[in-house]
């Protein structure tokens, strides 16, 4: 009996993708494999890529008990310029909250998965790293408006700007690098 030797390469997705979701996938991969250790992206490989349909289900959630990173299609597909926008309007984000970060690729299709899967990759870090307690930022701390309702969403969405090497506060950089450093204990 041979061991499956640990994937590398991309994420994994169910079903066939469209070249430019696949580049975008590849693109989180590789934003990610420079910041995090072999570990760390041998657990987030874990999470394979789900894609669904609705105008109901909106954005982006981990799903934890299959292990599975679920992506409205449609939502996806959008460029991070477009998402932004139609966010904006809704009162959930503030401008430039996820366009600064990714300037260059921010009018591509498929830009919003790229910041949409490295957000859901922070709280899959997130739960993985230090067990059934896993609040590590304070709401009030979030450097988004987004991340500002609940701690895990301020959480990924540091997670998310540190990144891409987007600007943070100190708390909000400390959160993340405790995590990605491995940093003493969490509560
Ligand atoms: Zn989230």
């Amino acid at each position: 009996m041979s061991e499956e030797p640990p994937r590398q390469g991309s994420f994994e997705v169910f079903g066939e993708v469209e070249p430019e979701c696949q580049d975008a996938i590849d693109f989180v991969e590789q934003v990610l494999r420079a910041k995090l250790d072999d570990q760390q992206m041998a657990m987030l490989r874990m999470y394979k890529i789900r894609f669904f349909k609705s105008d109901e289900d909106h954005g982006a959630h981990v799903d934890f008990e299959h292990k599975e990173i679920a992506c409205n299609r449609d939502d996806a597909a959008m460029s991070l310029q477009e998402s932004e926008d139609f966010l904006v309007g809704k009162g959930i984000i503030e401008p430039g909250d996820t366009t600064t970060l990714l300037r260059s690729i921010k009018d591509n299709p498929w830009s919003t998965l790229v910041s949409e899967l490295v957000h859901e990759y922070g709280h899959v870090l997130d739960k993985n790293s230090g067990g059934a307690a896993y609040r590590r930022l304070d709401p009030s701390l979030s450097p988004t408006k987004y991340g500002s309702k609940e701690s895990h969403e301020a959480f990924a969405d540091a997670f998310r700007i540190w990144i891409f090497d987007g600007k943070l506060n100190d708390e909000a950089k400390k959160a993340v690098e405790d995590v990605v450093y491995r940093r003493g204990k969490i509560e």
